[in-house]
């Protein structure tokens, strides 16, 4: 095995944090799982683009580079399609529009893997990965064998599943399968889809319509880590009881909100943070990105630990204005 030593994560990672990593392996042959299941620690990169480092990882770093999508079944009206964790998830949700399969086209352009979606069950404008996911193929380090889980196995939940739970660094996702429909159905209401196609002059949308709409706003709304290193939205918009709700509209009148249940709303977490005075944020090289207050930014050379602070001063500050706990969502190393 080709093990390369002293590799800095700072375009390894969208953070761009410039950390050194002692021992480093680029995994393209799972064939190599077994060997490397005699590593005793061992962390994994799919895309990088959902940890912020704090410190230099323990053990060996595996970059996933696992390449390969095949056709498993298909009917009339559905495919099964089982893609290599280590695919890009933009290039694979491409690759489904080129084949006429309908699912995913809300998920464009989100960063990162195959492999990490079922991880936090991405998710974006009305769309989670677990509603098209049939099941997910892992390497168990402990056992030392492959492991088929059905999407209820998983357990997902909002940003969340086995994965990060039960399973927590005991798996390495090998493939995912996927049940993607040939029928449409489209889901244009969440955000400013449908505005968007009205800019783009398309009244009948097919799902690669839907795909470019999604395209034209996270571009226009979400830093590009090529340019600003982030990791996308950093803490989980929280979910707080009914009554909780109203009594905070007493007293913040605007304060918006998303029915989850009869007892439960969603409040976004960018809003909270933007009443505390972060949006904009910024001291030396690391702050609060200007248009959208769940993404906190490194401007060149933060350090993961100064990145990690601020998190916790934005955790107490809306904590103390709102009595909201929020939870990053972003896996720290
Ligand atoms: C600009 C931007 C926008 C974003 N927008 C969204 C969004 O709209 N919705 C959303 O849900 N997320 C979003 N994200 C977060 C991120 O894109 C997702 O979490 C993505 O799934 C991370 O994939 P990755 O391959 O980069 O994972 P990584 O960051 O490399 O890894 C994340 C975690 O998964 C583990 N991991 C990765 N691959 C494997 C594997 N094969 N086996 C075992 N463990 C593994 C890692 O060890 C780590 O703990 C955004 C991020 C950015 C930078």
């Amino acid at each position: 095995m080709n093990i390369q030593h002293n590799i800095s994560l700072k375009s390894i990672t969208s953070f761009g944090i410039d950390l050194i990593v002692n021992d480093f392996f680029e995994l393209t042959n799972i064939a190599d799982l077994p060997a490397l299941s005699e590593v005793l620690e061992r962390k994994i990169i799919g895309g990088g683009s959902n940890i912020l480092c704090t410190q230099t990882p323990k053990g060996l770093v595996i970059a996933n580079r696992t390449k390969g999508i095949k056709l498993i079944e298909e009917d009339a009206n559905t495919a099964l399609i089982e893609v290599a964790s280590g695919e890009v998830w933009h290039d694979f949700v491409l690759y489904t529009l080129s084949q006429n399969l309908n699912g995913i086209e809300n998920l464009a352009l989100i960063p990162g893997t195959v492999g990490a979606a079922p991880i936090q069950n991405i998710g974006a404008y009305g769309v989670e990965v677990k509603d098209v996911i049939d099941s997910v193929i892992y390497w168990d380090w402990t056992d030392k064998k492959m492991v088929a889980l059905s999407n209820i196995d998983c357990r997902f939940g909002y940003r969340d599943s086995i994965f990060k739970n039960e399973l927590r660094n005991r798996f390495f996702i090998v493939s995912v399968r996927f049940r993607l429909s040939k029928i449409q159905q489209l889901q244009t209401t969440y955000g400013a889809i449908n505005e968007e196609l009205t800019n783009l002059n398309i009244l009948r949308p097919n799902a690669k319509d839907v795909a470019q709409a999604v395209i034209n706003i996270r571009s226009s709304k979400l830093p590009n880590p090529k340019e600003i290193g982030n990791a996308g939205s950093f803490f989980k918009n929280p979910n707080i009881p009914i009554q909780q709700y109203l009594d905070l509209k007493k007293r913040f009148a605007t304060i918006p909100s998303y029915p989850v249940n009869e007892h439960t709303v969603k409040v976004p977490a960018g809003w909270l943070i933007e009443q505390c005075g972060w949006k904009g944020f910024r001291k030396n090289d690391y702050g609060v990105h200007e248009k959208q207050a769940l993404v906190l930014v490194n401007y060149g050379n933060a350090t993961g630990e100064e990145i990690w602070q601020l998190s916790s001063e934005i955790l107490v500050s809306v904590k103390n204005t709102f009595g909201i706990e929020l939870e990053r969502e972003v896996q720290v190393w």
